[in-house]
């Protein structure tokens, strides 16, 4: 390979915008300018045609009515509008809110704001394959339990939750069901309505669609949701969310679920046998690598890796010239955390530390993952050379026995 092509494997991340996107926003920045509140003459019209047709686009995704989805500036934004609409909205049925440890900053941040407000929130823990364990959710629920949050796929390592189960224990207790879905619409079927989920939390840029756009799906009728506005203003989104549509990006996100609706099924076909290539390619190639989370049920594109005794942020430096991934530690001020998602499926720092992911898209291509398994085994070999550590491991001594020197 060329020593400048860069390989984009961060779609979790956000996503390429398809350039047949793009080609659809161009006219709503000069020649239909309007104002989709504008009413009174054609400009505005036509702004507003444009955003209810990208509104049917988005609302044909998930199997819901268009007059469900209330346009907000992205996932963050939604799931701020979730969790503190539902608290706000439904004070009088009571004050508690379960979510999982696993969930992103957006809604735990989100819960613990609750709490400041006298809330009460439950974060239930996950089993070592991600998965909720169902009894112990239910096992959460008291009379106070307004709402349950729970993400449809995890951004870290893909694995996809049991949706419908969580939908009928909601259902059995009268308690709202939210999602976070950001990373699994327009990548896997997702009909909120099939599966009893109520209030749904998704983005433009995890799908190909522009940045700075999002939406949160809330049920209409049985039950009739409703949450309240967290930002005060002309009342737009039937009262739910005020401000000034962003016209091009809402038309672009429509332009995106359209295409995602056509094309979900070849994608996810053909980027998870590039997926299974690239995982199977490193455990042919190396020892010590292991996938965290559950094989099973996750999606298509995405997988993360641990490579033992290696540590991530050094591994990507090796190739991060050529490949874009993210790893498995977070530079929280001046120190190097362990991510949250990967502690809590119960791996030691060692091997959240050394953890990859790795996540591919509609424009990665079959050379881009035979480039990244070279790269990256290269990577790998070049860490565990210079490695002490590893050294020892090959010796046979039994590392969690060493006593190791205080610094
Ligand atoms: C990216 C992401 C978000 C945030 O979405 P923005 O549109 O960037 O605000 C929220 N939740 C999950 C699971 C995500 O992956």
């Amino acid at each position: 390979m060329s020593t400048n092509r860069l390989i984009y494997l961060d779609n979790n991340s956000t996503t390429p915008t398809d350039p047949r996107v793009v080609e659809t926003m161009l006219p709503y920045f000069y020649e239909i300018p309007g104002n989709a509140a504008s009413r009174s003459h054609p400009f505005g019209w036509q702004a507003e045609e444009a955003v209810e047709y990208a509104r049917e686009q988005i609302a044909g995704l998930i199997d819901a009515d268009p007059k469900e989805i209330i346009f907000t500036s992205g996932a963050t934004e939604s799931d701020n509008l979730g969790i503190k609409g539902v608290f706000e909205m439904y004070a009088s049925k009571g004050n508690h809110i379960i979510t999982l440890t696993t969930e992103h900053k957006a809604v735990l941040d989100a819960c613990k704001k609750v709490e400041k407000l006298g809330g009460e929130v439950t974060y239930v823990p996950v089993k070592n394959d991600g998965l909720v364990d169902l009894e112990v959710l239910e096992a959460a629920i008291t009379d106070k339990t307004i709402l349950i949050s729970v993400m449809w796929a995890n951004n870290e390592t893909g694995v996809i939750q049991p949706m419908k189960e969580i939908g009928d224990i909601c259902k059995k207790h009268g308690i709202l069901f939210m999602s976070d879905a950001t990373q699994a619409v327009g990548k896997i079927p997702v009909h909120p309505k099939e599966v009893g989920v109520h209030i749904m939390a998704f983005t433009s840029h995890k799908m190909y669609g522009p940045k700075g756009v999002g939406a949160l799906f809330v049920n209409r009728k049985n039950p009739r949701v409703k949450v309240t506005a967290q930002l005060d203003g002309g009342g737009h989104e039937r009262g739910m969310r005020s401000g000034t549509l962003n016209v091009p990006g809402i038309v672009g996100f429509g332009k995106a679920a359209e295409i995602a609706k056509a094309e979900m099924a070849q994608d996810a076909a053909r980027l998870s046998a590039l997926r299974d290539k690239l995982e199977k390619g490193f455990q042919d190639n190396l020892e010590e690598v292991y996938v965290n989370g559950n094989i099973e049920h996750r999606m298509p594109h995405v997988t993360n890796i641990s490579f033992k005794h290696v540590e991530g942020e050094g591994l990507m430096m090796t190739f991060n010239q050529n490949i874009a991934v993210s790893s498995g530690s977070a530079c929280t001020s001046a120190s190097l955390e362990p991510s949250y998602v990967l502690v809590a499926l119960g791996l030691g720092d060692d091997l959240a530390h050394s953890s990859i992911r790795f996540s591919l898209g509609r424009f990665t291509k079959e050379e881009d993952i035979d480039d990244a398994l070279r790269l990256v085994t290269a990577g790998v070999n070049h860490m565990r050379d210079l490695s002490p550590i590893w050294e020892m491991y090959k010796e046979g001594i039994d590392l969690s026995t060493v006593e190791w020197a205080e610094h």
